[in-house]
């Protein structure tokens, strides 16, 4: 191949020799990558910055703040102000996805995060966490709460005319936006989102409705952070969400994983080194997926085998992790156009605190093309009866992929777990879809097929 581009100064002929997968990535194809840097946890730890101490204590706010989610988010709670989602089997579509029978994958868990309360989707863990957490700081450090306060106080008129001094700030393809404007708009904050040009316009309404300012870009994702990000800037008043970096979003999504830990147990779900755990999770620009990863890697340790999913024409993490470029790299480089029907997935270049944080603990990276995904929403609606956004599909394919793909039988051969297979468990994150309107996911059917959902 003859052409002159170069990324991080060698030609692109010069990329595609050295990782040939690359040639599929390229040209838009489906594949699954299993990362060459996964490390036994035996003698290190996953970050020298953030550990199981950080994650515990991220429980322990969400658990402080439980008193006042049960008053100002209903939804919350019959969960006593807990914002968690439900533990769901697959069962008649688990034959779909390759499991039942001999030689088949085990277990399949569908992980309703698409129903969590507050705003349905994943980012009501890392988003809703970071606003309280923001309001705590500005609250502690005005002396207005202490820890042992009772932080139902937040749904007072004292403390909301305290936030209402303050900004936030936000830059989102949509779901982060929602979780955001209004659980921030909820507080009292002056919340102000910057949306990206293939945002729902259902999602802006709804944060207008909700008392959020909403900043349209036409632009892409990156182009709506960058926005968001400058005009926070030098405004000590104002917090930015930094979707890219953020430490406290990471540990909000990583909370998760001591949760689900409890679930399994309940379920007599075992995991171990008989019984390893596979989850699949759909990848934007890195931060939901790369918190859970973290959460589950440091409370399962080797067992949790985390594959994230992407569309395959933004595949941004896939590129970040291969090349080893993290952040310098974007799926334009290599020709892709970003552009797919699964919104929060639409990211052209991944967060290099995620790829760099967690080079050695993720196991590898599948994608999926647009039509696929349409195809396993309508499969999930009919047969389960459970309805998602595209987005929350991108995993689906993962345990199939580990049994059939060649890249798949491989991981599971170096990894010593072709025995174990059949007694594996495979949770599917199901990331958001449950505040959809049913218009708009009628819309991601095919047309023959809307009349049965009417
Ligand atoms: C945001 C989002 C993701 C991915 O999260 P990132 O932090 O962007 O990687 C996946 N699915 C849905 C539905 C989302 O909204």
């Amino acid at each position: 191949m003859t052409t002159t581009k170069e990324i991080a100064g060698r030609p692109i002929g010069e990329w595609l020799e050295r990782l040939p997968l690359l040639r599929k990535v390229r040209s838009a194809e489906e594949v699954l990558w299993t990362s060459p840097a996964l490390a036994p946890l035996a003698g290190r730890v996953i970050s020298p910055e953030l550990g199981l101490a950080d994650i515990e204590d991220a429980g322990r706010r969400l658990a402080r703040f439980a008193p006042y989610l049960a008053r100002v988010f209903p939804d919350t709670a019959p969960g006593g102000g807990i914002i968690e989602s439900p533990l769901r089997p697959l069962d008649r579509m688990a034959g779909v996805l390759g499991a039942g029978g001999p030689g088949k994958a085990g277990r399949i868990l569908l992980k309703l995060d698409s129903h969590l309360p507050v705003s349905g989707s994943v980012k009501a863990r890392g988003g809703v966490y970071e606003v309280l957490k923001t309001a705590e700081d500005f609250a502690l450090a005005a002396g207005l709460i202490t820890p042992d306060s009772d932080y139902a106080k937040f749904a007072g008129d004292e403390m909301r005319a305290f936030l209402s001094g303050h900004g936030l700030a936000v830059g989102s393809t949509g779901n982060l936006g929602l979780s955001i404007g209004i659980t921030g708009a909820m507080m009292g904050f002056r919340v102000r989102v910057h949306m990206s040009g293939d945002a729902r316009q259902w999602k802006k309404d709804l944060l207008r409705a909700k008392g959020a300012v909403v900043v349209e870009h036409a632009g892409d994702y990156g182009l709506a952070v960058a926005a968001g990000r400058r005009e926070s800037e030098g405004d000590p008043k104002s917090h930015f969400v930094d979707d890219e970096n953020s430490r406290t979003l990471f540990l909000g999504y990583a909370a998760a994983a001591l949760r689900l830990r409890d679930q399994l147990e309940k379920m007599n779900v075992r995991v171990g080194p008989r019984n390893p755990l596979f989850v699949y999770l759909p990848c934007g620009v890195g931060g939901a997926p790369g918190g859970l990863t973290f959460g589950l890697r440091t409370v399962f340790g080797d067992d949790a085998h985390c594959f994230l999913a992407e569309p395959t024409r933004s595949p941004c993490m896939l590129l970040g992790l291969m090349t080893g470029l993290h952040s310098a790299v974007s799926v334009s480089d290599f020709g892709l156009d970003n552009k797919t029907e699964a919104d929060g997935l639409a990211v052209a270049r991944p967060s290099g605190f995620v790829g760099r944080t967690l080079a050695r603990d993720i196991a590898g990276v599948l994608t999926v093309s647009d039509e696929r995904l349409k195809n396993l929403l309508t499969q999930l609606a009919r047969l389960e009866n459970i309805r998602l956004e595209p987005s929350a599909l991108a995993g689906f394919p993962g345990p199939r992929l580990l049994a059939e793909d060649p890249a798949g039988k491989a991981y599971l051969e170096k990894h010593g777990l072709t025995e174990s297979w059949p007694d594996a468990t495979h949770v599917l994150w199901a990331t958001g879809g449950g505040m959809v309107p049913h218009d708009v996911w009628l819309g991601f059917l095919d047309p023959a097929d809307r009349a049965e959902f009417q």
